[in-house]
């Protein structure tokens, strides 16, 4: 039997079913609750099994180390050997990777192995093993894990992540209206914005959204019928059951839910007859007022191949983006993200700051970049200091091109303002030197990485506010005076140009 042709319940009993089969196989509790209790199940049958696993390292571990239990286990509650295929939920992060070199230089045992990645994973998978908060920490984060056994079971059938949650999502100028109308949603399924169309570039929160939709309504009335879906597991779904006759059953699963969270619709584009299915469903479950929401990285008009049909239904609802977190915002995910983890507390301010800095546009990995942080200095014995967190930011960011070194942008702030290095760089403010110096941080801040207490120390130490008061002014001016704006542009494109 297929997944889209069983009840919810009767998939969850048949792969209890499957993990009581590989409990009983595995020698130690400890590699069982490590490497299987995580695995969500995303098709079963007698042919085929696919197994969601949090990230590559843990199909790589299952299939070293304990194929053999998980085979046998299939083949008593199959009668037959399925194909097994894994698919990661997460890119595997530099985090387990740090974890299983680690794991492979001690040339762990299992056990072993276990231990290193269950501490690995409680660092990964923040809430979920949310210990001690500690008090200096200023956001609240509370456990995202359902209370109610049925919610629980529920939201493993819809493929909820228990991470991604409101409580544990950071709001800021970037992302307050699409938040905002996330939790209207919630509040209201199918009453207002539907359908609620989420776009913005990756690593920005967007998939945390649709999963924190799932999880309040959910919360509120544990039956609710929810599926999350990512559209490309839509399309092989469907293909699938094309392929196996399976048609009305696939209708049926996608057509009866309540609530449908679908991500990256742009994987879509260009595949007309998935786009044709997938109209349908959107019109049957808008016909019956059932909530929809979309994600992707562009709004509806600039996917291309889309159909036009498509787009106008998208455009009826409300469109909402997700934006580049400011710093602030990026300082109190960061901050929030500590919270999380048990010893988050050790990471000094001011390194939480130079990964806020240098880490501007993607929320994966200024999260990814903390968390490998901690993560070697823990392995390596080793504090946490700005050095070590320079070194881990080097992995995240691409590097300069080397014509845009601090010394050109300098001699050229010298030469286009008739001022000397030292001056520029020296303690004086007489107003002769104090623009040229602040427009000089202002390039260095667009063209390079440096942070902005890196700047300051360019300038001879000065603090990294003064820095951000620079750039903040250099770019009021460039808009207001476009004499001005032409001759920092021309620099930039000079200097650009190499
Ligand atoms: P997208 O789907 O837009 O590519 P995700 O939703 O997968 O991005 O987010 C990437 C990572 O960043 C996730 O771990 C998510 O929890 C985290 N994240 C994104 N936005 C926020 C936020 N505003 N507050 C807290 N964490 C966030
Ligand atoms: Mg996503």
């Amino acid at each position: 039997m297929a997944v889209s042709d069983m009840q919810p319940e009767t998939f969850t009993q048949l792969w209890e079913q499957v993990l009581e089969a590989v409990r009983s196989r595995l020698g130690s509790q400890q590699a069982y609750e490590t490497w299987f209790r995580p695995v969500v199940p995303r098709h079963l049958s007698a042919q085929f099994v696919e197994l969601e696993v949090p990230s590559s390292f843990f199909s790589d571990w299952i299939q070293q180390h304990h194929s053999g239990a998980l085979r046998e286990a299939l083949k008593t509650v199959f009668g037959a050997e399925p194909e097994v295929h894994f698919s990661a939920r997460e890119q595997d992060t530099l985090e387990t990777h740090a974890i299983m070199e680690a794991a492979l230089r001690a040339n762990a045992a299992d056990n072993s192995g276990a231990a290193l990645a269950n501490s690995a994973l409680a660092a990964h998978h923040g809430t979920e093993h949310a210990g001690a908060v500690p008090a200096v920490i200023a956001a609240p984060v509370t456990p995202a894990v359902p209370a109610d056994v049925s919610a629980l079971r529920n939201a493993f059938a819809a493929m909820l992540n228990p991470r991604y949650a409101f409580e544990s999502f950071v709001v800021g100028g970037s992302n307050r209206f699409t938040h905002a109308a996330c939790l209207a949603v919630a509040k209201n399924p199918g009453h207002v914005y539907n359908p609620l169309f989420i776009y913005g570039g990756s690593g920005l929160g967007k998939t945390h959204l649709l999963h924190a939709i799932g999880a309040s309504v959910l919360r509120e009335r544990a039956a609710a019928r929810i599926v999350y879906v990512s559209a490309e597991r839509f399309m092989n779904e469907m293909i699938f059951a094309i392929q196996h006759g399976q048609t009305l059953a696939f209708r049926n699963k996608y057509r009866n839910v309540e609530l449908l969270l679908i991500d990256d619709i742009q994987f879509l584009a260009g595949k007309e007859s998935t786009q044709e299915e997938f109209f349908h469903t959107f019109n049957a479950l808008r016909d019956a007022h059932k909530q929809i929401v979309v994600t992707a990285d562009k709004p509806p008009k600039d996917i291309p191949m889309l159909e036009d049909r498509l787009i106008s239904r998208f455009n009826q609802g409300l469109v909402a983006d997700v934006q580049q977190p400011d710093l602030e915002t990026r300082i109190a995910i960061l901050r929030n993200r500590c919270a999380m983890e048990g010893d988050g507390a050790r990471v000094p301010p001011d390194v939480l700051l130079l990964i806020a800095d240098r880490i501007r546009n993607n929320i994966r990995d200024l999260e990814g970049c903390l968390v490998r942080l901690m993560a070697v200095a823990s392995l390596m014995a080793r504090d946490i200091t700005l050095e070590l967190a320079e070194e881990v930011i080097q992995q995240y960011v691409d590097p300069e091109p080397d014509h845009l070194t601090p010394e050109r942008i300098l001699a050229m702030i010298c030469e286009r303002f008739a001022v000397k290095t030292e001056a520029l760089c020296g303690k004086r403010r007489t107003k002769t030197v104090a623009l040229p110096r602040q427009v000089a941080m202002y390039l260095l801040r667009q063209l390079t990485d440096l942070s902005l207490v890196e700047i300051g120390r360019v300038f001879g130490g000065r603090d990294h506010t003064t820095v951000m008061y620079a750039c903040d002014k250099v770019g009021g001016m460039i808009q207001s005076d476009s004499v001005f704006g032409e001759k920092v542009n021309g620099m930039i494109s000079t200097l650009a140009s190499g």
